[in-house]
């Protein structure tokens, strides 16, 4: 049975406070339970690429010295795993961060569109095997937010774009001002998401069957990190998905500083 405070009296501001006693004992009971799953969750995708490694650590151990072909396979893969367990790492910390209200958000007015343009420069630098569209508003749109994370989310939704789509197709950014309400777009021509998954695509480490079949590298926390920071600039996603013609999502953000 759940344990809870009862104060055993009629009186009425008492029963209020026992009933608000008892909330927020719920609330951190939920809180804790959220954080212990949250942390065997992280140890379980930790513990795939460390025995992965291991593996291969053994195999050089055992074989790779005298044999080139081993060599080579055995290095590729330990840096392809340590690199993801990089990644897995910084976004663990984030979230591990933002969960203890560490990371704090500096609010200005920026222009959508110079932002959109310099994330978008800067993937058409990286990444050579896809072709990059952008189409900003015609007015610049002027919204409210901490620049340096609505990048990291126009990144997040770019890396996933890169992910799920196969080379050679068009990714297309934009910016738009709908009913006074800012908001960018990132779109790609990829495997899509299936409708029943949609709902769970910003949980902590979901990843869809056919993303896991893929297997390139995802961690599954890439888009709860990007909700966190649109959450807390008070803005929303929409998420438009067709199952092998491609996603499209939108993030709005306030109309005005909150
Ligand atoms: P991951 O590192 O696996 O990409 P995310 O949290 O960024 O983790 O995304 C969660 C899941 O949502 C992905 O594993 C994939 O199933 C789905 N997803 C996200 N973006 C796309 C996209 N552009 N196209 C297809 N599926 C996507």
């Amino acid at each position: 049975a759940k344990e809870g405070v009862r104060l055993r009296t009629g009186n009425a501001e008492m029963i209020q406070l026992e009933n608000s006693i008892n909330n927020l004992l719920d609330r951190m009971r939920d809180s804790y339970r959220q954080q212990s799953r949250f942390v065997s969750d992280a140890s379980h995708e930790l513990r795939t690429p460390l025995s992965v490694l291991q593996g291969y650590v053994n195999m050089l151990d055992r074989w790779g010295k005298n044999d080139e072909k081993i060599l080579d396979e055995s290095i590729d893969a330990i840096k392809s795993e340590t690199q993801h367990m990089q990644k897995l790492v910084e976004q663990l910390l984030f979230l591990a961060r933002s969960d203890s209200g560490k990371t704090k958000l500096n609010i200005q007015a920026i222009s959508l569109n110079d932002m959109m343009q310099e994330v978008y420069e800067e993937s058409t630098m990286i990444d050579h095997k896809h072709k990059y569209i952008f189409k900003p508003a015609k007015e610049d749109i002027q919204a409210y937010g901490d620049i340096s994370m609505l990048k990291q989310t126009v990144r997040i939704l770019l890396d996933n774009a890169v992910k799920y789509t196969p080379e050679g197709s068009s990714i297309i950014l934009k910016t738009m001002l709908t009913n006074n309400t800012p908001s960018f777009i990132v779109q790609d021509e990829g495997i899509g998401i299936r409708g029943n998954d949609i709902p769970h695509v910003f949980e902590r480490f979901f990843r869809s069957d056919p993303a896991r079949r893929k297997d390139n590298g995802g961690t599954g926390l890439g888009l709860s990190i990007a909700k966190w920071i649109i959450d807390k600039h008070g803005g929303y996603f929409s998420i438009l998905s067709r199952e092998d013609i491609g996603t499209r999502i939108t993030v709005s953000l306030p109309q005005k500083n909150l």
